[in-house]
Order: structure tokens, then sequence, then C-alpha cells
């Protein structure tokens, strides 16, 4: 059987990361997807992914955050592939809702500039923005997006080059661990390995029996919008908060539409019976809030593809060794905004397989506080 420091199941996002990172250290280590990354068949397709610096979300992303920056441009310059770019990024929403009042505390918190967009400030920074009366807009200069397809071929590509093995087309079926070791079995082959990492999107609901965690998995559709009059006045990301769970946001034109989207509110689903098939009439909603706060940014929907969030019961990451295997690194649920720390995830998967733990504090991803949940 052949045997290596670390494997890792699953080269999405989080994979193809982690992958990377490993050989860049030197490991011996090798990689399985079912598929062949990147593909439209999990969470990590549809062009662009947003990054954020002053997270809303909670300001304890902000330090890995920070690394996922760096990381994203260091690789940008070895792959030779734009990876990331900083377009800026411009927030509406009632101040004290979860959206504006996260921003303005991680911005306080990290002393990051949080600019505030009214009167001339809002025309000449984000004209294409309606702000209703009950919102403020804010903006951040450097929230941009990344191309995921691109990020992940790049690490994989640097991977190889660095002698990682890749298996694609090659599902893990089953795993085992026993004391140090750990046996990665495929529909091919059994392989031996020091350390596991499991980073299989969706798929981790498979794999968690025994580990006492639910995650959930919901279908997240994308648009892509004919560009209105006024699209070519949107040149930032931008987030909306248009109720209390749901924000609305998007991209500016690329070449392929305006892409826009509502961010969580997606019907539940799993990894295998997810329907694929879309209507553009399911793109209503996104279309008649984009009239509401972006006028004239948006004509007919053009182009629609479905997506999965991965989510755990209190919307954080699940990023921990295994309760009953230390050396099993469990690395999803990323709940729905996992793709912009892919970079410094990687790095720290890497340093938990080969120095026994991450430099950064990852304690709010873990295991225990999701297990003391009803
Ligand atoms: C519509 C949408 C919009 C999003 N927008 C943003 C955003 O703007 N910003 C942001 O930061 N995040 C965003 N996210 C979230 C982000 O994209 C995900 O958190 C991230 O891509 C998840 O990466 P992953 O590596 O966990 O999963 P994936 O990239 O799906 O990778 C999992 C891989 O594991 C493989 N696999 C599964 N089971 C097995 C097995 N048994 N054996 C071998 N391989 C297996 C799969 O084939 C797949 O390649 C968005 C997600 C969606 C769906």
């Amino acid at each position: 059987m052949k045997s290596f420091d670390a494997v890792v199941v699953g080269l999405g996002a989080m994979g193809s990361a982690a992958l990377y990172h490993l050989a860049r250290r030197g490991a011996r280590v090798a990689g399985f997807d079912t598929y062949t990354p990147p593909h439209a068949l999990g969470s990590s397709h549809g062009e662009t992914r947003m990054i954020r610096e002053a997270y809303y979300e909670d300001t304890r992303y902000v330090p890995l955050l920070q690394r996922a920056y760096e990381l994203w441009h260091e690789t940008t310059r070895e792959a030779g592939n734009e990876l990331i770019v900083e377009t800026g990024a411009v927030y509406a929403g009632p101040p004290n809702a979860e959206l504006i009042a996260g921003i303005l505390r991680a911005g306080k918190d990290h002393n990051i500039a949080i600019n505030e967009l009214s009167g001339s400030t809002l025309s000449i920074g984000a004209p294409w923005l309606r702000v209703p009366d009950n919102m403020v807009a804010v903006a951040e200069a450097r929230g941009g997006y990344l191309h995921p397809e691109r990020c992940i071929e790049s690490h994989l590509r640097l991977a190889a080059n660095m002698g990682a093995e890749i298996h694609t087309g090659e599902p893990v079926v089953h795993w085992e661990a026993a004391g140090d070791s750990v046996v990665v079995e495929t529909k091919r082959e059994r392989y031996g390995a020091a350390r596991l990492v499991l980073s299989p999107g969706a798929g981790i609901t498979d794999w968690l029996a025994g580990a006492d965690v639910r995650t959930t998995v919901t279908r997240q559709p994308m648009f892509w919008f004919e560009p209105g009059p006024n699209a070519a006045s949107l040149r930032t990301v931008f987030a909306i908060q248009i109720d209390e769970q749901r924000l609305l946001y998007g991209f500016p034109d690329l070449g392929g539409g305006v892409k826009t989207s509502i961010h969580y509110g997606g019907t539940a689903t799993t990894w295998e019976s997810i329907d694929r098939t879309i209507d553009f009439a399911e793109a209503k909603e996104t279309a008649e809030l984009c009239e509401r706060y972006l006028p004239g940014v948006h004509g007919k929907v053009m182009r629609a593809v479905v997506c999965m969030y991965t989510n755990t019961a209190d919307f954080h990451f699940l990023i921990d060794a295994h309760p009953a295997h230390q050396n099993v690194l469990l690395v999803s649920a990323c709940s729905g905004h996992g793709f912009k720390f892919a970079s410094a995830i990687g790095e720290a998967a890497s340093q938990w397989a080969l120095d026994g733990a991450p430099k950064l504090d990852l304690s709010l991803f873990s295991l225990d506080r999701l297990r003391s949940r009803p």
C-alpha cells in the first residue's frame, strides 16, 4: 500500500489549498476527488466569490482573513494568473442590523477604515445604489472578488509541480484511523497516511457519523442579468441587508452580465439529491430586489446556475480534529462564506498536519460548540 505524510479528500476550495500548502512544505501528499476540479458540481463555481475585510459575521475572523489576502496575492504572483481583484465594497442596510453594525464593529476592532456614504459621497462612490430612508450605506477599500475556478486550478497545478499526487475521478468510499495512521480507500485502491484532511464540501455530511454534529446543505441559485443602462457605474462588489437573515449581493459585470444572488434562504437539499436544473422564473425575487435597490443596473436574467451551501447550526465554519481521531482534520462546513478564507485555511491545515497545530487561532470553528447545541 502506498503511503503519504498526508492525504487530502476533496480538492475544491479548501482541499486544493491544503494540498498546495502541504506540498510547499515538502510533505509527501496525495489528494483525491470524485470529479476533476475545478468543476460545477460542488460549492466553488460561478466565476466570482466576494472577499471582504471588515467581517460582519464576527470580528474574530479578521486575522485569518488578513492572512488569506496575503496568500491570495502571493499565489497570484506564483501562479502567474489573476486570482484576486480588490474593487472596494459597498454595503447598505439598517444601521443597527447585523450587516452594518458588524462591519462597523470589525472596522473599529481591527482599525479598518469604513467610510459612510451619503449625499455627494454616495453619488460619487455608489451612483448605482438607491438607499431607502431606513438604511445607511458604507464602503471599505479592500472588498473585492476572487476567481474561484482559477484559484483551485492554480493551487492544484502548483501542488502537482511540487510533487503532490492528484487523483481525480477517484472518490474516497471509506477511511479508517487506527493509532497514528489512517487508511483511505477508493474504488481503485487503498492508501496509507499519517494525517488525513477531510475537505469534501457538502459531502462532509456523509463523514460526520459518530461526531455528533449536524450540518445542512442548501440549494443556492446564482443569476447573471443583462447589463442595464447604469451597469457600467457599478464597479465594486456590494451587499444589501434585505431582511434579518438575508443579503442581496453582487459583482460588477465582468463581460458575462451582472451576477447577483441572495445570501441564505436556499431550500434544503443533499449533496446526492440536489436539483441542478433551474428555471429563470426563480430569479423573480432577486430581479425585484435589484430594481428596488439598484435601478437600471440589471436587465433580463440571462444565465442561472445552482450551487450548494453546507451550513453549521451557527453558520460559522467547522474546522477541527475529528473527535475520535486526532490525526483526522475536518475542514467543512463553510456555511456559504468560506471561499475567501481558503488560502489561509489551506495553510492552517498544513500546519495542523505537519506541526501539530495551526498558527492562527481557529477556536471559533471548533466542533465542541456545535455538539453542545440542541
Ligand atoms: C452561490 C454561492 C455563493 C458563494 N459566495 C461566496 C462569496 O461570495 N464569498 C465566499 O467567501 N464564499 C462564498 N461561498 C461559499 C464558498 O464558495 C464555499 O464555502 C467554498 O467554496 C466551499 O469549499 P469546499 O472546499 O468546502 O467545497 P467544494 O469546493 O465543493 O469542494 C469539495 C470537493 O470534495 C469533493 N468530494 C466530495 N466527496 C468526496 C469523496 N467522497 N471523495 C473524493 N472527493 C470528494 C467534491 O467533488 C468537491 O470537489 C458561496 C457559495 C455558493 C454556493
